[in-house]
């Protein structure tokens, strides 16, 4: 039986600081992961939460990890929620084609109604499979978590490529729409605190803090504010998933006061264990990574896995409040036996004298 009280309190411990026998992981397996490991379609997670929970916990112990979590993608959720209308696919998770945006047009952003969560799309799912899991896990760091993204993922799936365009062409659109998903999500955190528990922690997936993607400017007007705002309104940490390449690491932790961030690269597109050594240090933040998803685990052996997996813990886990991760899902196309290196390089790390 896999024991996930102790596997929980370790990361707990070790993101306090505290001594633990070896430093905890999380694989970030999502949906067409787990149908990988399952041989399931992605129907038969979405159709059915207790289903979506049991596979996820199956994967998870499948790869060694230390952490329970539901994967699910907010963005398509929320524009699901929203009245969005996906053709899902068997295997791979979707993304929103010309057909199938919502918003066609500026003055869709006004008729957007908020949704009723108990509802709509797939939330219904999402809580049985959260509540399944805590029954099982008896999990007090999945008690503390909400899943949010504020805003440019829903954006993006609710308007699709346009929304690019928007920044030229319909410059009052986005801040709108922005608006409309931030109010969205205010009203899912109800519904999750009435269903399920009274969240600490939110981990909020946003995108647009990238230099290759948006001005600062831009992204604060869009994004940045609404996240902050969220914070300040909640009154819950902001751990950030920013996987992009480039992302506003400095400005974002100060002007949003982040928690902690899930990374893999630096601000100059660079996978780099000393930056986020630095930046534990400089900004007392969590940090949650920093394994490269596009690096050995994509493209090299087992071996180098496992010599990046103990150069991230050397250089991360004295002084806690780390814990290690890809910066974003290990996705379709990624061997399985990079994957699994990672609790290997784990092991080696920890016999090595290393705690
Ligand atoms: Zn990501």
């Amino acid at each position: 039986m896999y024991d996930w009280k102790s596997r929980i309190e370790r990361v707990s411990n070790s993101l306090l600081g505290a001594e633990v026998d070896r430093p905890p992981f999380l694989i970030m397996a999502a949906e067409q992961m787990i149908s990988r490991v399952m041989g399931c379609t992605i129907h038969d997670l979405y159709n059915d939460g207790k289903y979506w929970a049991k596979a996820t916990i199956k994967t998870q112990e499948f790869f060694g990890s230390d952490v329970p979590y539901v994967c699910l993608d907010p963005a398509l959720l929320t524009a699901e929620a929203f009245g969005a209308k996906f053709i899902h696919r068997k295997y791979l998770t979707s993304t929103a084609t010309p057909e199938d945006r919502l918003i066609k047009t500026p003055e869709d952003v006004d008729k957007l109604e908020i949704p009723d969560y108990s509802k709509s799309g797939l939330y219904p799912e999402l809580v049985k499979a959260f509540k399944y899991l805590k029954e099982y896990t008896h999990s007090p760091v999945i008690d503390g978590f909400f899943f949010s993204d504020l805003t440019w993922g829903p954006i993006q799936q609710l308007r699709g490529d346009q929304a690019w365009m928007d920044f030229y062409m319909n410059p009052d659109l986005l801040p709108k729409l922005a608006e409309k998903i931030y109010e969205g999500n205010l009203a899912l955190l109800e519904y999750w605190r009435k269903e399920l528990w009274r969240p600490m922690i939110d981990l909020n997936i946003a995108y647009l803090g990238n230099k290759d993607m948006a001005s600062y400017k831009d992204f604060w007007e869009i994004e940045g504010k609404w996240i902050k705002k969220f914070r300040q309104k909640t009154g819950m940490g902001v751990v950030l998933h920013n996987c992009g390449r480039q992302p506003y690491w400095e400005g974002m932790i100060k002007d949003i006061k982040l928690l902690g961030v899930q990374a893999t690269f630096d601000e100059f597109g660079n996978s780099d264990v000393n930056y986020w050594k630095e930046m534990k240090k400089k900004h007392n933040i969590y940090v949650i990574g920093t394994l490269n998803q596009t690096g050995p685990t994509l493209t090299g052996t087992p071996e180098d896995v496992e010599k990046e997996v103990i150069e991230n813990l050397e250089a991360l886990t004295p002084g806690g409040k780390f814990m290690l991760s890809h910066g974003c899902e290990v996705g379709w196309g990624i061997p399985l036996e990079n994957i699994m290196a990672v609790k290997t390089g784990v092991e080696k790390f920890s016999k090595m004298g290393n705690k």
